[in-house]
């Protein structure tokens, strides 16, 4: 076989392996990682980079799986880290996953074995993959294709570098991590043990696609602190908490500044938990937007309006919490361009044309870029997420793969340069 080949086969065969490993992320546990799956995908993992002869690959204490590709040029040449993520969403049911391969999708609506229906109508994308082999559940529980297809096609990544060693690169920088799904992806990862000048999250739908973009995000808690009587004799004493939350959420703007009336690279403020007593109750919301500065207006405008409900009763109190989560990682990876120029190039190199994208979300990327190392988003073949109806395209992530291969030897050549 040509070194320039993939081998689509064994890519397949590690991503049905790996779907079959219920990792599914519980955001009820403390425990880290969340759930017994990861530990044994993560172990599954770390034996077969030994096999390959990535002699450190090991599972951390914490879950993590880490490894490197030694480098096959001499002389300082930067390392670069993929990462993907072991865990699946909570929002849908992830053990027992029985994946299906269409081998050569023709068009049309996709029957699942459940008698549900990946309907063409719903799923605009499909019309892109005519000829792509594609794998879908049977219908009971989402696939995993987030994020396995990341991991399957940075392990086969690791293992076409290990038999051609005559491809050029700098050492090569794997980690899986645990628990993205719930917000802690990053919460154990060892900066220094990264060791890498810039970093790839595979963890993206569709093909072609580098994410140089995510939200900035915090999240703000407003507790309202009342006072419960009996309310036979609550004239004049009673202060209720709920008539407090539930006038300051009506106030919050609906019209407009809300994920129902927003997209593109509009932010919003969001009250998505609320619960309470007369004596006491609190909204959760999460405030979103590109821009970093607009997250002060927001918290701002929550003082304000919190202050406005309050100003007619001085025994009502109300307390403002706001906790940074995320920030945007743009700015920062545009004081690195090479990480997301060179992921473009990459693309160029094997015929496709990249689009930069943003996300109205975050990733661990997101996260790693904060915390030092510059980390686009990559696509790799994911639809559907979260869904029983999802599925993931095998020919996208083989382009992954190649992608991933030109990318290292872009950045060898850069290092030499
Ligand atoms: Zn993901």
């Amino acid at each position: 076989m040509s070194s320039k080949l993939i081998n689509r086969d064994r890519l397949l065969d590690r991503f049905l392996k790996y779907v079959r490993v219920g990792t599914t992320a519980d955001p009820n546990t403390n425990d880290y990682p969340s759930s017994r799956g990861q530990w044994l995908l993560g172990q599954m993992l770390v034996d077969q980079l030994r096999e390959m002869g990535i002699e450190d690959a090991l599972q951390d204490d914490h879950g993590l799986v880490w490894g490197t590709i030694p480098a096959t040029v001499p002389g300082p040449v930067p390392t670069i880290l993929f990462n993907a993520h072991l865990d699946t969403s909570p929002e849908a049911p992830g053990d027992h996953c029985k994946p299906q391969v269409i081998e050569c999708y023709e068009g049309g609506d996709i029957p699942l074995l459940s008698g549900d229906i990946i309907r063409e109508q719903d799923t605009p994308e499909l019309a892109k993959l005519l000829g792509h082999t594609l794998i879908t559940t049977d219908g009971k529980t989402l696939l995993g294709g987030d994020d396995k297809a990341g991991v399957a096609a940075i392990m086969e990544l690791a293992h076409h570098l290990m038999e051609n060693p005559h491809l050029p690169h700098g050492p090569v920088r794997i980690l899986f991590t645990c628990d993205e799904e719930i917000g802690r992806g990053t919460k154990f990862v060892d900066m220094q043990r990264a060791d890498a000048i810039a970093g790839y999250t595979l963890d993206g739908g569709g093909s072609g696609i580098i994410d140089v973009e995510t939200f900035s995000a915090d999240m703000a808690t407003v507790k309202f602190t009342g006072y419960n009587i009996h309310p036979s004799i609550g004239k004049g004493r009673m202060v209720n908490a709920i008539r407090a939350a539930s006038k300051f959420v009506a106030m919050l703007p609906s019209e407009s500044l809300s994920p129902e009336t927003t997209d593109g690279r509009d932010g919003f403020m969001h009250p998505y938990v609320l619960h309470g007593s007369v004596a006491e109750a609190m909204v959760q919301l999460i405030l979103r937007d590109f821009d970093t500065a607009k997250l002060t207006e927001y918290a701002d405008r929550l003082r304000s309006i919190a202050a406005e409900v309050c100003k007619d009763e001085p025994r009502l109190s109300v307390h403002l919490e706001i906790v940074e989560q995320y920030r945007n990682m743009a700015d920062r990876l545009k004081q690195f361009p090479v990480a997301a120029d060179l992921a473009e190039r990459a693309f160029h190199h094997i015929g496709i044309t990249p689009t930069r994208a943003s996300i109205r979300g975050g990733t661990d990327g997101a996260l790693m870029t904060q915390k030092g190392l510059p980390t686009p988003n990559l696509s790799v073949g994911q639809y559907n997420i979260h869904s029983c109806k999802e599925f993931a395209s095998l020919s996208e992530m083989e382009i992954a793969v190649k992608q991933a291969v030109v990318l290292v030897d872009l950045w060898q050549q850069f290092g030499r340069s």
